[in-house]
């Protein structure tokens, strides 16, 4: 289960559970991500199937 709705950043479509998506994202400065959550919601673009195809 999603514990919030995610959008993809390009389309700004509503990604379904269950959908494959894609997450563009910057490589962590830190080997060891406690955070993993935080600096996903930060750094990470969501990408819906579609667009990340393009
Ligand atoms: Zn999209």
């Amino acid at each position: 289960m999603l514990e919030r709705k995610l959008y993809c950043s390009d389309c700004n479509k509503e990604i379904e559970a269950g959908e494959d998506i894609y997450a563009k994202m910057k490589a962590p400065k830190h080997k060891i991500m406690v955070e993993i959550k935080a600096y996903l919601k930060k750094e990470s673009d969501i990408l819906c199937q579609e667009c990340f195809g393009k």
